[in-house]
């Protein structure tokens, strides 16, 4: 079939400002949107060609090879490889700058498009015609974590039960392609409209048939092994990484790892809750650890080399003479790996003087020996 003139499709002479061809296409657009000519296939075809008429003349640079060479000039990848829409969903996805995003792929919300005035002045919704099934839900798992696979990091292998895709029909629950049957509800359409009045005027409000989940087709021979809903449920393992420096009580989202969706439906996402367990040395002060170090009076007077635990095993450190107790010792970078970003905190050394709660006749004979020593002696209030 021969193709239109462009020009002569959207009814404006070849001096057209982008202005009237933007107007032109919108009269057209709203003539012959499928909403408004159910099932006429004619009125298809020129929604079509007025979509396809209107991005090539609304282009400069594909106007210009139009004006230049005709039809053939836009063919090919020579000229942008332009070949026209598939089919009316394209044209609103493209054109969502002027149909509004309500028409766009995904649907869904409201917002300003011509077609307000078309519907009376009231709102229009509409969901993509390509939406297809019902979504499956999200699950919530809790990974308890311990310090130190807080600290660097780690990976978990969870089992989990959910409902995932029938690998025996890909997800669509029919049996074969050919399977299906066009919907009795909707004729086909995916859609059902619904029409309510107020004093605002009409609103037309339309929403995916419920009888197809908005496929516009039912299942004639369903799937055995899911029964025709496209999933099955099951035990599951899934491995998560768990990155470094991650907080008690915060989470994560692993999209499409929630419960799959009826007939290829989208699924839903699976949100891993972090636990942190407490731990037998450390306590976490944000990305830092703190250590309670007890050292006996001799150690805290005369210094000392002691031992103490890190998260990667036990490391030495050093005790100046004269330290006193409540003091803080600093052990860098040897706390948790911040989230996200390089370094690492601290691991804080808190000093305490460890005083026996008993002792023998003989520590007793050589303490007092010891508190009898001028330097010793604590001159309180003195
Ligand atoms: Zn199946
Ligand atoms: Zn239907």
């Amino acid at each position: 079939m021969a193709k239109r003139d462009y020009y002569e499709v959207l009814g404006v002479d070849k001096n057209a400002s982008k202005d009237d061809i933007k107007k032109a296409y919108r009269k057209m657009a709203m003539k012959y949107h499928p909403d408004r000519n159910p099932g006429d296939n004619e009125a298809e075809e020129k929604f079509k060609e007025a979509a396809e008429a209107y991005e090539v003349l609304h282009d400069d640079d594909k106007r210009a090879k139009y004006d230049r060479f005709g039809h053939d000039g836009l063919r090919g990848a020579a000229g942008g490889g332009f070949e026209g829409f598939h089919d009316v969903n394209d044209i609103f996805s493209h054109f969502s700058d002027i149909f509004g995003s309500a028409f766009g792929a995904g649907g869904g919300g409201g917002g300003s498009s011509i077609f307000d005035d078309f519907f009376g002045g009231g709102s229009s919704q509409r969901t993509s015609r390509r939406a297809r099934g019902t979504a499956g839900s999200d699950l919530k798992v809790t990974i308890k974590l311990t310090l130190n696979e807080i600290a660097a990091g780690t990976s978990k292998k969870i089992k989990l039960k959910r409902y995932q895709k029938c690998s025996v029909c890909g997800g669509t629950g029919a049996k074969t392609s050919n399977a299906f049957k066009t919907c009795s509800v909707c004729g086909g359409s995916g859609e059902v409209r619904q029409v309510s009045r107020s004093v605002f005027g009409q609103f037309v409000n339309i929403a995916p048939c419920s009888n197809c989940s908005g496929t516009g087709r039912v299942i004639s021979d369903p799937c055995n092994a899911c029964n025709g809903e496209g999933r099955t449920f099951g035990e599951s393992t899934i491995k998560v990484n768990i990155p470094a420096g991650v907080h008690d009580n915060s989470y994560m989202t692993l999209r499409g790892e929630g419960n799959a969706g009826k007939n290829g439906g989208p699924s839903g996402d699976l949100i891993v809750v972090f636990k942190e367990l407490p731990h037998e040395f450390f306590v976490r002060d944000g990305d830092n650890i703190i250590y309670d170090l007890y050292v006996s009076f001799p150690e805290a007077a005369l210094g000392a080399e002691v031992e103490v635990p890190t998260l990667t095993g036990r490391a030495k450190l050093k005790i100046e003479a004269g330290i006193e107790a409540g003091k803080f010792l600093k052990m860098r970078e040897k706390g948790i790996q911040h989230l996200n970003r390089h370094g690492a905190g601290d691991q804080l050394v808190k000093v305490h003087i460890h005083v026996p709660k008993r002792v023998s006749s003989k520590e007793k004979e050589l303490l007092k020996e010891l508190q009898a020593q001028p330097n010793i002696r604590v001159p309180n209030g003195k």
